[in-house]
């Protein structure tokens, strides 16, 4: 298989009839798709998503893909297409329609309201067009064909589109569940039929590609979750993801078999399960969802609470109730059902967040614990499953960290696809289908742009590790007065110590290291404050480094006297 070439470089011209494929994210990472396709001068976004910060991303609140490489071609952009509704296909679209509010948003019935009701907020009225499986539609050159998948919510989509360089198949996220609530199972007939015409380029999704076996089905939840529902003695409070329409339908099925009422808390499950219930996707039956308040009137054994901070989000419901800083108090009696996944790098906020419950006396039942949960993903059979069915002649593993696209990879081979055929790439890697042959070419930037507090990429790499020195080592001040004719110190500095292991006066040993920075300075004829304030910055930190073995931020002020 090809692997990219740590040095790539910018990639040639496109070759006529070519095409071009750039994950902007997601490859190489769980989080922020976005895959563009570039044929005959036009451009095809499909999904563009957020991904989550981990706990060394300190203060971000989401991370979107990088929009450089098509920032001064967005007028090229043919359609913006939705695969399915989750927030890391589709949070970055309110970002990206603020450069281009007229852009074609393609989707499914579900997948366009969620993204409707998430762009009010943004207060952008967007370009939408809604498709269904079996719909087939060009937007410039390319000729899309919509194909139902089955996922963890519903109204997935995959994509075959049809171009000059042949056909790409584009499965989105999902899974081969043949029980499905909805009965909406994933659209294998049309695989095959595609597979007859000739996929060319295959994009798979590998998040669950080293996980052996089939993905068992929504429906097998249903027993751990009626254990929960038979033998809780008081409350339940359940989180699951805001868009997990059907998860969220079995406990609303269960409770309403036990005579429970339930009330939605958290912005996001409010409002999704608002848009799921006003369009049938979610089935309430009548009387069965009460507003908080009046939930909270009712005896504990009646209650049923739904609520978001399934993966230890901080801000979210359950990480507050955790914490007791949220008006419902969890106590002795309560039972919490976790009834979601673990998502890489989320596992210690979850945790905490278990420990904080089962501290106030809760009884947490989570995935560890009980079968609460199913993967919304292929596993690594329905994969060679469908290798076998599509005979793809080139693959690209999308949607995971490398070892899952490593794994995907591997998958592809074992089914006696060319390894030469298999391409891994990473964010940003561009691929250029020709001549039936999909092959590494080249690089563009893709790297993390940070939104903090709305601001889009005010947080850089160098602020982010400046967050995680002073998190890690604290900070020290050194306000230094120096005399501007001979460029020494006119008084002895000052040094702030906070959130360091030493004093500030263990620091007034650095002062003959400060005494020389500025002679070494002035014989360099080096007077600028900001100049100044860099060499004592290296300077201090050595010295620092190599008395205390830690690496505290330094912060040197220079004043002229
Ligand atoms: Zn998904």
């Amino acid at each position: 298989m090809s692997h990219p070439h740590p040095e790539l470089q910018q990639p040639p011209q496109l070759a006529e009839r070519g095409l071009r494929i750039v994950g902007l994210g997601g490859l190489g990472e769980i989080g922020r798709n976005m895959t563009v396709f570039e044929h005959e001068g036009s451009l095809l976004v499909v999904d563009c998503g957020v991904l989550f910060p981990e706990e060394h991303q300190p203060g971000v609140d989401v991370i979107l893909p990088d929009f450089s490489w098509i920032r001064d071609r967005l007028d090229r952009i043919t359609a913006l297409v939705l695969t399915h509704g989750h927030e890391d296909h589709i949070g970055g679209v309110p970002y990206l329609l603020k450069e281009r509010p007229d852009i074609p948003v393609v989707g499914s019935r579900l997948t366009l309201a969620l993204v409707k009701a998430k762009l009010q907020e943004h207060r952008i009225r967007p370009n939408l067009v809604e498709v269904s499986e079996g719909d087939r539609s060009a937007f410039g050159p390319f000729d899309c064909e919509f194909l139902a998948v089955n996922h963890s919510i519903p109204d997935g989509l995959a994509i075959a589109i049809r171009t000059g360089a042949g056909m790409v198949l584009h499965t989105g996220d999902f899974k081969m569940d043949q029980f499905p609530l909805d009965r909406r199972i994933t659209d294998l007939r049309g695989f095959a039929r595609l597979a007859d015409e000739g996929v060319d380029l295959l994009l798979i999704d590998s998040t669950n590609a080293e996980v052996p076996g089939f993905t068992t089905s929504e429906r097998d939840l249903a027993p751990a979750i009626e254990t929960v529902f038979r033998t809780a003695p008081r409350r339940i409070i359940v989180s699951s993801f805001a868009s997990h329409v059907h998860r969220i339908q079995q406990v609303l099925d269960i409770a309403h078999a036990h005579g429970r009422k339930v009330s939605f808390v958290g912005r996001s499950m409010v409002r999704n399960m608002g848009v799921a219930g006003d369009l049938g996707y979610l089935r309430v039956p009548e009387g069965l969802i009460v507003p908080l308040e009046q939930l909270e009137k009712l005896p504990a054994h009646k209650a049923t609470l739904i609520c978001t901070g399934s993966q230890g989000e901080p801000m979210a419901a359950l990480s507050r109730m955790a914490n007791r800083d949220h008006k419902i108090r969890v106590g002795e009696g309560d039972t919490i059902l976790m009834a979601s996944s673990v998502i890489p790098g989320n596992e210690n906020a979850i945790y905490r967040v278990i420990n904080g419950l089962a501290r106030w006396g809760a009884n947490v039942v989570h995935k560890g614990n009980a079968k609460v949960h199913v993967s919304g993903h292929a596993s690594a059979g329905e994969l060679v499953y469908c290798y076998n069915l599509i005979r793809p002649a080139n693959v690209m593993p999308v949607h995971g960290e490398w070892r899952h696209l490593h794994a995907n990879a591997q998958l592809a081979i074992s089914t006696g696809i060319d390894p030469d055929h298999v391409v891994i790439a990473e964010d940003g890697v561009v691929v250029d289908l020709i001549d039936n042959r999909a092959q590494i070419t080249g690089k563009v930037p893709a790297g993390n742009v940070y939104v903090d507090a709305q601001v889009v990429g005010g947080v850089t790499e160098a602020a982010l590790k400046d967050r995680r020195t002073l998190a890690e080592e604290g900070f020290v001040t050194v306000v230094a007065i120096v005399d501007a004719d001979t460029g020494k110190l006119a008084d002895p500095p000052d040094f702030l110590v906070r959130g360091f292991t030493h004093q500030s006066s263990d620091f007034e040993a650095a002062i003959p290291i400060i005494e020389k920075t500025l002679a070494r300075a002035a014989a360099e004829g080096i007077g600028d404050a900001h100049q100044l304030e860099q060499m004592l910055s290296r300077d201090i930190g050595r010295w620092a480094q190599k008395t205390f073995r830690r690496r505290p931020l330094i912060i040197p002020i220079v004043i002229d006297a």
